[in-house]
């Protein structure tokens, strides 16, 4: 067997020790003598695993009781038509867009209500974060809407906006368990789990409770009312359940390591090796304003496409995979999530120190 070092920005790199652990239970799950896989979600089986699931995320998050957990399926990009369905009470949302997916959201939103773009950053292509300290928030807004990190672009809100009263929904898809949050400051975070926590099909709603009701626009379909999920514990259907098992060993992880300011610690350490680099480097240059700089997703060039192209090219000869950049962007992006050990980065660096030397 072999591992190669795994920068992808998602489906991304998961811990060893949790795919050991999985690889362990395949045939037999503690003594079942079947699959999760195999699993009827009704069992008491797996209604452990989801609970147990649940009750490390409250934990590591520090959930008040106030906020739903919700596991449910369809990726983020469900959640732009979703939020909008279940949240424009108004009919009436203020949206960030600081790169592609919030553009996205936004996009969606607009087939349900009037949605305003209230800042962009697409003037400088998304390298960096607005100024959000004073936004025209409008009056009557159901929620303000932001991207937390940006995948693509290596951005990362480090001040939430002001959103003058009105509640935050966040996509965290790439930096969901990277640091501690304080959820209380958020009507809505969610996120696809595929980024850092777990296998896709898999996505994670925390919902401040009043805002789950059954006021929805019309039409909303059954499976895409938050009430119907929460009402049901997340098992109103057949759950995403083994991507959901998966998840909890993720959860049970961090909490071996020491939680989220470990991991943020960690995070820090690791995007640290890398930033310095990039900023002594006479051949990659970092894309991102400095004080905006996302930990999870590290987008640099060379300046020259073809160069770039051949430097990809070499570090997966090498065994450093996936670090093209977005077919968008182009250049490379080194995505370097909460699985991917120090020495992936230090590898990587000392890789580039000595490619750029033959240059
Ligand atoms: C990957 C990603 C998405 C889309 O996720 P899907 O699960 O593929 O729908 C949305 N938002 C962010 C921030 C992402 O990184």
């Amino acid at each position: 067997m072999s591992r190669v070092y795994n920068f992808s920005a998602g489906p991304a790199v998961l811990p060893e020790s949790v795919l050991q652990e999985a690889a362990d239970e395949m045939l037999d799950y503690r003594g079942t003598g079947m699959s999760v896989m195999e699993m009827s979600h009704r069992s008491k089986a797996y209604q452990q695993i989801i609970d147990e699931a649940e009750a490390d995320l409250r934990t590591l998050m520090g959930i008040p009781d106030n906020y739903k957990v919700l596991f449910m399926q369809g990726g983020a990009s469900q959640q732009f038509a979703m939020i909008p369905m279940n949240l424009m009470k108004n009919k009436v949302a203020d949206y960030i867009i600081t790169g592609q997916w919030a553009k996205k959201a936004y996009q969606e939103a607009k087939m349900y209500g009037q949605a305003n773009a209230v800042a962009s950053s697409a003037d400088k292509t998304f390298s960096y974060i607005p100024d959000c300290s004073d936004l025209p928030i409008s009056e009557n807004a159901d929620y303000v809407y932001i991207c937390e990190n940006n995948t693509i672009y290596g951005t990362k809100f480090w001040k939430l906006p002001n959103t003058k009263g009105k509640d935050l929904v966040s996509d965290v898809s790439s930096c969901f368990l990277s640091e501690p949050v304080d959820v209380t400051k958020y009507g809505m975070i969610y996120g696809g789990v595929q980024k850092n926590i777990g296998p896709a099909g898999v996505v994670i709603a925390i919902i401040r409770e009043d805002l789950i009701t059954e006021d929805v626009l019309p039409g909303t379909p059954t499976m895409l009312r938050y009430k119907t999920h929460a009402d049901n514990g997340s098992m109103y259907n057949t759950p995403p359940a083994y991507g959901i098992y998966i998840c909890g060993k993720v959860f049970k992880w961090l909490l071996r390591n020491g939680g989220l300011a470990e991991m943020k610690a960690y995070n820090e350490k690791k995007a640290a090796i890398l930033y310095d680099y990039l900023d002594s480097s006479r051949l990659f240059h970092g894309t991102v304003v400095k004080k905006d700089r996302s930990l999870m997703n590290v987008p640099f060039v060379t300046g020259d496409a073809d160069q770039d192209a051949k430097f990809v090219k070499a570090a997966t000869e090498a065994g450093f995979v996936n670090l093209k950049g977005h077919r968008t962007v182009g250049g490379m992006r080194a995505s370097i999530y909460n699985a991917m050990p120090i020495e992936g980065v230090k590898a990587l660096v000392g890789f580039m120190e000595k490619y750029e030397k033959t240059i």
